[in-house]
């Protein structure tokens, strides 16, 4: 059983560490690169929170799930620990209010704690109510990838092929480079090439709804004696875009990261300066102090890079229709980590029911780790909300025979 993972950025790297440690597979990891996580995952400022509403949507069950096992993962190598998150005045009620909505939620206190403004102030130099996550934080996604591919030492890693197209012949999926040299093949193959999946997949005559979505994260450096630089947070916050917690720069200074821009449909890696200011106002809305033209800050260096997203914004995780022992890990968007995070479990699941020859999903693939809690119905739900097939049914379901997405028996599609 020889699996193929294409692309080592965040996606590919935490599938072949999960697979690694939970199977038996042999595993080849392809990268064009010299090495892991050097495109859009070269980012060291990844965010991860669930995400919290009024009502339970299937949205935050699984970016709540997903928190918990990266926190229970990877909390040894978090790069800043809590996450705050201010709330507008007017949307703002009570601490006691807030709390009891956070339990019927399914968080604990212990995740997720209200704060007045007072509260955010003193612990966090921040005047204005909110939520604290206590158990979120900002990740280096390009630390988490290389540490996952460290330990494949049993595999085999191909770096510096760019695969050109890809073919399946004799029941083996096979790669091509632009030599139309074969780069190798095996019995599976997971494309975890983020916005090239696209390109890769017209080679086999399949069209995949993927947009890019460029991204700018400004790095400002802020004298620590100006209003501004005695008004920025002690930790990551959030809410229409994000900010790191102040760090020393020098003595005099603060750096302070800011992020992102979200420009659809552009896949240009060149920084620009709209995006810079746009950075910076979103930073100061977020801290709650008014724009003033002695507040403009020159970004001192940044890190842009290129997400991919489907048509819905939620990733494209699973069997591609009709073309069996072929798995999509793509479309990450924003939450490059909660999916990749989720994105290894259920490839590992797929690819168990793929060998194993049947249809349906095993159940308990999200449970480790969450001993008590029954996850079955947020794992339907998961498979479902994330199927490559939601986008290929009507293109490509005629001509297609293990088209349906696949269950733990018992379960129907909903
Ligand atoms: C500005 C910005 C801010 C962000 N903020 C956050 C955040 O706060 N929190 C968060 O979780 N996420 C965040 N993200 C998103 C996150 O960075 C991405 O979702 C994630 O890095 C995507 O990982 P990936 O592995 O899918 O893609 P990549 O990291 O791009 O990896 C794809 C890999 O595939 C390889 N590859 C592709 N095509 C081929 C080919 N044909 N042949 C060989 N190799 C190939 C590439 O070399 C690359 O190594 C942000 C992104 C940006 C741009």
């Amino acid at each position: 059983m020889h699996v193929i993972v294409l692309g080592a950025g965040i996606a590919g790297s935490l599938i072949a560490q999960k697979l690694a440690r939970a199977t038996s597979y042999q595993i080849t990891v392809v990268d064009q690169a010299d090495g892991p996580a050097t495109q859009t995952s070269d980012h060291q400022l990844a965010l991860v929170h669930p995400q919290v509403s009024k009502k339970s949507t299937k949205l935050q069950r699984f970016t709540q799930i997903a928190n918990r096992i990266v926190w229970q993962n990877f909390q040894p190598s978090i790069r800043y620990a809590g996450v705050y998150q201010p709330i507008l005045k007017e949307d703002w009620v009570n601490c006691e209010t807030l709390s009891e909505l956070i339990l019927t939620l399914g968080f604990n206190l212990s995740e997720i704690e209200p704060l007045e403004s007072k509260a955010a102030l003193e612990k966090l130099n921040i005047n204005r109510p909110g939520l604290w996550f206590n158990t979120s934080g900002i990740y280096d996604l390009k630390k988490l990838s290389t540490q996952a591919i460290e330990t494949l030492t049993h595999h085999e890693i191909i770096w510096g092929e760019k695969v050109i197209r890809i073919q399946k012949n004799n029941d083996l999926w096979q790669l091509y480079n632009n030599k139309n040299e074969k780069i190798c093949e095996g019995d599976a193959l997971v494309l975890a090439s983020n916005y090239q999946t696209k390109e890769l997949l017209a080679s086999i005559e399949v069209e995949l709804p993927l947009r890019p979505v460029r991204g700018q994260l400004s790095r400002f450096i802020i004298p620590k004696e100006s209003y501004v630089g005695k008004h920025l947070p002690w930790s990551a916050t959030r809410g229409d875009g994000y900010c790191s917690p102040a760090k020393e720069w020098d003595p005099e200074n603060w750096l302070w990261e800011v992020g992102s821009s979200y420009d659809e449909d552009i896949d240009v890696l060149m920084p620009s300066k709209e995006s810079a200011s746009a950075n910076q106002k979103k930073g100061f809305a977020l801290l709650g102090i008014a724009e003033r033209p002695e507040y403009n800050f020159l970004e001192q260096s940044n890190f842009v890079g290129i997400r991919s997203a489907s048509k819905d914004r939620l990733p494209l995780i699973g069997p591609v229709n009709g073309q069996s022992g072929l798995f999509l890990a793509t479309a990450y968007g924003s939450r490059g980590l909660i999916w990749a995070t989720l994105g290894a479990e259920l490839i590992n699941a797929y690819l168990a029911t793929f060998f194993a020859g049947t249809d349906f999903l095993a159940a308990g693939f999200l449970t480790a780790g969450f001993a008590g809690e029954d996850l079955t119905t947020l794992e339907v739900e998961l498979s479902s909300a994330v199927s490559p097939s939601r986008f290929f049914a009507g293109a490509l379901g005629a001509r297609t025979s293990n088209s349906k997405p696949t269950f733990p028996s018992g379960f129907k599609e909903r």
